[in-house]
């Protein structure tokens, strides 16, 4: 790989020192209360790194895609748990690209500031699932109004967000042209709704990301939260989805870096039949087919994120890089718990905290096999299946 610039090193030394201040005891604490990260979240505000693809006239850093990974990389890699705060970068580009000049100023100085949070990505919806097309949630316009009623799952972060990206369907399926047509997208000012036609009930999962379903009950917002036309927000979901799937695989090789590191260390510490583990190539193969794979997606993520960053179009590259990077870190979790054996299932070395992370990104927020349906209709030709 070409050496990193000076930019990106220097984003990467910072990052790596914030997150110093937030050691395995401050997640292992906060994943036990299930509680969510927030002075880690705020810390991460107060340094700017959350406003990186925000521009520089709204108050943001203006970075590029391809930094943006970095801060993203490095704090997997450094232990911590992106997941608290990845949303605000990775649905950015919707409302970098289609919100309204009104909403950009009225919002993006103060999520760059810290004031308000954009950590709620409402799409999921218990019946429909990966067929988004099919999603139920309505959204009726009355007057200077629009009227919600329905239902979302897996809302992560919504009890600890300001606002929300909501996709909800404005004309029914059976009466769209296209049947990419018909959604809307809404930017949702959650403070005002709460309690008022919004419900927000948490979900227990196995790890701590706060996730949420979220009901709508004749929720009332202004008109003036729609995002860019009526009836595109299909689009405009698919449009931004290049850039979450970059900015996740960049999470899923921090983790892998971070397993990786950990398995190297203790193979190299730990003495059993009075020599390193590490001294058995039962031991040392799979730690190195881990980095050799992890190398590979890493080329592929910043592949992906420079011809974002050049305008292009990287489809093809964005979901190579998901499913390559989240694959290696999966793998390289089960490793790490292998080369640690009895002790990676001890809450204290972290292993088993991070595991359960990482088993998220080859399920969210796009599951492999859907993935690997786009390489095979949409790069390759194949007939559709769906
Ligand atoms: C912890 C967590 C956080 C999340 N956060 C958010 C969030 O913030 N916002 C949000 O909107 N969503 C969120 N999600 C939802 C996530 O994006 C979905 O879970 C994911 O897209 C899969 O959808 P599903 O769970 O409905 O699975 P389903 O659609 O029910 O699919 C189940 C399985 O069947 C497979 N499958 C389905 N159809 C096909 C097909 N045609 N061909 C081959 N295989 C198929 C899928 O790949 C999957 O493996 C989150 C999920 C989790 C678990």
């Amino acid at each position: 790989m070409r050496p990193e610039t000076e930019e990106l090193a220097e984003i990467r030394r910072a990052v790596r020192a914030l997150c110093d201040d937030f050691p395995g005891e401050y997640w292992r604490a906060k994943d036990a209360a299930r509680e969510y990260p927030g002075e880690f979240v705020d810390a991460l505000t107060k340094a700017g790194f959350l406003a990186a693809l925000i521009p520089s006239d709204f108050g943001g850093s203006g970075l590029s895609l391809d930094a943006a990974c970095v801060i993203m990389e490095e704090i997997q890699a450094s232990g911590c748990n992106g997941g608290a705060a990845h949303a605000q970068m990775y649905i950015m580009n919707t409302l970098l690209r289609y919100g309204s000049d009104a909403q950009k100023d009225e919002y993006l100085p103060k999520i760059a500031s810290g004031e308000l949070r954009l950590q709620a990505f409402g799409v999921s919806e218990p019946t429909s699932g990966t067929d988004t097309l099919s999603l139920k949630t309505r959204a009726v316009r009355e007057g200077d109004e629009y009227v919600i009623n329905g239902q979302k799952i897996w809302t992560s972060r919504a009890e600890h967000s300001d606002l929300m990206l909501l996709l909800a369907r404005t004309t029914p399926k059976e009466k769209v042209e296209k049947k990419t047509e018909g959604l809307s997208m809404f930017l949702v000012d959650m403070q005002q709704v709460i309690g008022r036609g919004m419900e927000i009930k948490p979900i227990r999962t196995m790890m701590n990301h706060s996730s949420c379903e979220v009901f709508f009950d004749d929720m009332r917002i202004p008109a003036s939260a729609l995002v860019g036309e009526e009836g595109k927000g299909f689009r405009y979901i698919l449009s931004g989805m290049n850039a979450e799937r970059i900015l996740i695989a960049a999470e899923c090789i921090g983790d892998a870096k971070w397993f990786i590191d950990q398995a190297r260390t203790y193979a190299s510490d730990r003495n059993v039949f009075a020599r390193p583990i590490g001294q058995n190539q039962g031991i040392q193969f799979p730690i190195a087919r881990c980095y050799a794979q992890m190398r590979a997606a890493e080329l592929m993520v910043h592949h992906a994120a420079q011809v974002y960053d050049e305008g292009g179009n990287p489809g093809e590259e964005a979901n190579m890089a998901k499913l390559l990077a989240s694959e290696v870190s999966w793998a390289a979790a089960d490793m790490c718990v292998q080369t640690f054996g009895g002790f990676g299932f001890a809450e204290e070395y972290d292993v088993e905290r991070k595991f359960r992370e990482a088993r998220l990104y080859t399920v969210a927020p796009i599951s492999t096999n859907l993935i690997l349906s786009y390489l095979a209709e949409h790069v390759l030709g194949l007939p559709r299946s769906y």
